[in-house]
């Protein structure tokens, strides 16, 4: 076996879920409560979130949106700075994301992500920012000096609708997503159900991402 993908599998077999939808690292942790999985690799929630959702944007820490800290599942993470992640621990409890000021090279991000397919209530998460804030800013209602905006806009939030006039499902999908369909699945912590319903599809369709058919390009893991 692949030895990437024998510590792939021997680090998901750490895991207990509960039903409130946390992952629980069931192996060694540090004093903090963090699962740490071999001795000079990163926590395990690191792990988590870089074999599921990626890389983690730099220097930056994961915020745990369940206080849990044993928790390694990424839907539950968030990249953060050590003050957010200090901020966040001291109003447990408070609903609703905090609102974040944007730089200018956020703003240019974000247009370029949801121009290049990405979805905006996924971006609106990585930003904290309403999902609504990422659809004026691409349309140029915010921030609209010396921006361009695309000429078809509407037609392209349109298509970004689940379900809309959708030929080839498996299109409307980022690489990212792709990653993150494949990587649930082999975790086994999901059915083709599951990640279709997560994923506004079809099981059909996941299959497809998930054994390879589709997305090919993208080589499939363990
Ligand atoms: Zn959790």
């Amino acid at each position: 076996m692949d030895p990437h993908c024998f510590l792939e599998k021997r680090f998901w077999s750490h895991v207990t879920k509960t039903p409130d939808g946390c992952w629980l690292w069931n192996g060694a942790k540090d004093r903090h409560g963090y699962g740490k999985f071999l001795t000079n690799s990163p926590l395990a929630h690191r792990i988590a979130y870089l074999l599921v959702k990626g890389e983690i944007p730099n220097g930056l820490e994961l915020l745990h949106g369940c206080d849990n800290p044993p928790c390694i599942n990424p839907d539950h993470l968030s990249p953060g700075t050590h003050k957010e992640n200090l901020a966040e621990a001291g109003k447990k409890g408070r609903m609703g994301p905090k609102t974040r000021k944007l730089s200018q090279s956020d703003v240019d991000r974000i247009r370029q992500r949801y121009l290049a397919g990405d979805l905006a209530p996924r971006i609106a998460a990585d930003y904290r920012i309403h999902s609504r804030h990422v659809t004026r800013l691409v349309r140029g209602d915010r921030w609209s000096r010396g921006y361009q905006p695309p000429k078809d806009f509407d037609r392209i939030a349109l298509s970004r609708q689940p379900h809309f006039g959708e030929n080839h499902p498996h299109h409307r999908f980022t690489e990212g997503q792709v990653r993150e369909m494949r990587a649930k699945y082999r975790a086994g912590n999901s059915s083709l159900v599951l990640i279709a319903q997560e994923f506004n599809t079809d099981p059909t369709s996941v299959r497809r991402i998930v054994k390879g058919t589709a997305w090919s390009h993208l080589k499939v893991g363990c």
